[in-house]
């Protein structure tokens, strides 16, 4: 695993866009992905076998050359009450559970008014047909729509690992408000969120309680050893031109689909990883954290993104998400950041995500 330095391992070298999008119209309110990370470069961990693309639930195989037509898969997929409906200009998907909110020409889809990068753009066919990829049909918004209201019952409380990252000599990015380093200020959001998750029922087992250093192999195994429910990784942002701002939350990618952000090593769609077992599960706990983090902090909404490279959630047996709870580079931000109402306020918005 490779170590970060103070200010400098968090820049965006040898990073680049999964995809290039038009400028945000105004119906937007999320930037486009950009190129920003931290987590370190993970070499200790063995290489996967390249598989097959993934199945659908028809057993045909998910390619990305094939686009759907929204509301004739509303009609054929067997989610209760799915149908596309226009509503004051806007394209939600319902069911009886839930909605996403679509926004053709961009890859995007709202939960609760949170959004959810697509891999595709959504686009209309010439007869004025909504058009998904059939990835992002597969692996997106059914996994979404089909979500159960609150509690999820998969994710019944258990052990849940809470991973402040970063840690020793590995001390992340830092603030540009008062130099606190990014593995000070995520183990202080764990404590807060540990606090927090115990008195909602959670059992609570953190990657570390101190400023120790741990690969990510360490972190994955605690949670095997623990029978951990869930893996949940505490990240602060940076980027060099210090004017990006907000919220970003990750899940692996899915076998097939790009991620979002890459780092410098290729990102390899034919490769699955031991946490694609669980897809779906990552994808509707992520929008819920998301949702929440966003909703709490006020600060703009970045989106709930898919990445291959943080070896920390690819290794997980269990559902894993990773968030990126701010820019320590944006002034404004750090500010916030500084303060411990403001941190706290994070943790319970994490907290009453998995309640
Ligand atoms: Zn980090």
């Amino acid at each position: 695993m490779s170590r970060l330095t103070p200010l400098s391992g968090h820049q965006s070298n040898g990073q680049r866009e999964a995809f290039k999008l038009p400028d945000a119209s105004n119906a937007l309110s999320a930037e486009v992905p950009k190129l920003v990370q931290d987590e370190p470069v993970v070499n200790d961990e063995p290489r996967p076998a390249p598989l097959a693309l993934p199945t659908s639930a028809a057993g045909v195989q998910i390619s990305t050359n094939s686009w759907v037509s929204v509301a004739s898969w509303c009609v054929t997929n067997g989610l209760p009450g799915c149908a596309l409906v226009l509503f004051q200009g806007r394209h939600l998907v319902q069911t009886a559970r839930t909605a996403l909110d679509l926004t053709p020409g961009f890859p995007l889809a709202k939960w609760r008014g949170a959004n959810c990068w697509l891999a595709f753009p959504l686009r209309w066919d010439a007869a004025g047909s909504l058009l998904a990829n059939a990835m992002d049909i597969e692996k997106t918004l059914k996994p979404l729509l089909s979500m159960a209201p609150l509690p999820t019952p998969s994710l019944s409380k258990g052990v849940i690992v809470v991973d402040p990252g970063h840690g020793g000599r590995n001390v992340g990015t830092q603030s540009v408000v008062d130099g606190k380093f990014e593995k000070e200020l995520t183990l202080d959001l764990a404590f807060r969120l540990s606090g927090l998750l115990e008195t909602r029922g959670w059992t609570v087992a953190m990657t570390r309680t101190n400023d120790t250093e741990f690969g990510v192999a360490e972190r994955v195994a605690m949670a095997d050893l623990r029978g951990a429910a869930i893996f949940l990784s505490l990240h602060f942002n940076s980027e060099p031109t210090r004017l990006q701002s907000g919220i970003e939350t990750y899940c692996l990618t899915p076998v097939g689909m790009n991620s979002h952000l890459i780092r410098d090593s290729s990102d390899r769609p034919d490769l699955a990883f031991p946490n694609n077992s669980f897809d779906d599960d990552n994808l509707r706990l992520s929008m819920r954290i998301h949702h929440a983090l966003v909703n709490a902090s006020g600060q703009a909404d970045r989106g709930l993104r898919r990445a291959r490279y943080p070896g920390v959630l690819r290794l997980q047996n269990r559902p894993a998400v990773l968030v990126e709870a701010g820019y320590l580079s944006n002034r404004q931000e750090s500010l916030l950041i500084s303060q411990a109402s403001y941190r706290q306020r994070l943790a319970e918005a994490l907290a009453s995500a998995l309640d």
